[in-house]
């Protein structure tokens, strides 16, 4: 008998955890710069030194993000059956020694490389070709870093960020990151001795600014919805968040419907509408006429009214 056999869920959580990890250790670094340059002057070459100190963590992230991916195609596969993950003949299993039955943690699993062609045997529909695309460029990547010292090896923050937002469209759609990644700052440890955790959507505003900053207009529609060719407003909502971490106003909240009489702004960090009133900023020099309810400020400038 094999006993304590993991369930897809339990795969997923541990897949996530990876995830959050590896974009922890990614977004600390681009977040200190972008904060470094609201104190200092940081020119390229700081910046070059910069990354090139940061070099080995963001490949680490990189091997992270890759066991993530590895985890979350275990999960699915698991949720055809969890002895499709068994590596080996019969005569190869672990034996019963203690007629208790076997763990399944014991066995040996199937090499990464086998995860897609498995999944893709069981499923009724296959991996995006895209998908695998991803996984072999990624896995190649990996085992360069984890078995050489190849100085060479340079992966960008902005990769790493990209790897962990297309792996996690394919592997779980119709899920967003940024709903997973808000709770798991909300579980993170340091969230656990706090009494009062209002400052963490001001972490993830200036996350998320800092990632929607770094993304090209087609990146930032595929992954967090923002069409590209419309105007951008300051979410009232996560502007208030950012500004009890004295961080800048994000403007990355679009007009839903993008209509000239439209009176709700749409924002991606938040997932939430908020109200405005279409009246002309009182501020001097500026254009805007996008003001919201709640804060009674221009959403283009952020003045108050
Ligand atoms: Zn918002
Ligand atoms: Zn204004």
């Amino acid at each position: 008998m094999i006993t304590e056999i993991p369930t897809s869920d339990e795969f997923a959580a541990a897949a996530y955890a990876q995830f959050d990890f590896a974009w922890d250790i990614v977004i600390s670094f681009l977040t200190t710069l972008d904060e470094a340059g609201q104190y200092v002057d940081v020119d390229k070459d700081d910046q070059t030194q910069f990354w090139e100190a940061a070099r080995q963590r963001i490949l680490t992230s990189l091997i992270i993000a890759q066991q993530g991916v590895e985890l979350a195609i275990k999960g699915k596969l698991v949720g055809f059956s969890p002895y499709l993950l068994l590596a080996g003949s019969p005569s190869d299993w672990p034996k019963d020694k203690t007629g208790k039955g076997i763990e399944y943690s014991e066995f040996r699993t199937i090499d990464a490389q086998d995860l897609i062609k498995a999944y893709n045997t069981v499923s009724p529909q296959p991996f995006d070709p895209k998908f695998m695309e991803l996984f072999e460029r990624v896995r190649r990547l990996r085992n360069s870093a984890m078995h050489s010292v190849n100085a060479k090896l340079q992966i960008s923050p902005k990769e790493v960020i990209l790897i962990i937002l297309e792996a996690h469209e394919h592997l779980y759609s119709g899920q967003s990151w940024v709903m997973a990644r808000r709770d798991f700052l909300f579980s993170a440890p340091a969230a656990q001795i706090y009494f009062d955790n209002d400052h963490i959507d001001g972490i993830l505003v200036r996350e998320f600014w800092t990632v929607f900053n770094l993304l090209s207009k087609s990146e930032r529609e595929r992954f967090f919805k923002v069409a590209a060719g419309v105007r951008k407003y300051i979410c009232p909502a996560c502007k208030y968040h950012s500004g009890e971490l004295d961080g800048p106003p994000p403007h990355y909240a679009v007009l839903s419907p993008n209509k000239p009489k439209s009176s709700t702004l749409w924002c991606f960090v938040c997932n939430d509408t908020h109200l405005v009133r279409r009246k002309k900023c009182i501020t001097e020099g500026c254009k805007g006429n996008v003001i919201s309810e709640e804060y009674v400020h221009c959403c283009t400038c952020g003045e108050e009214q």
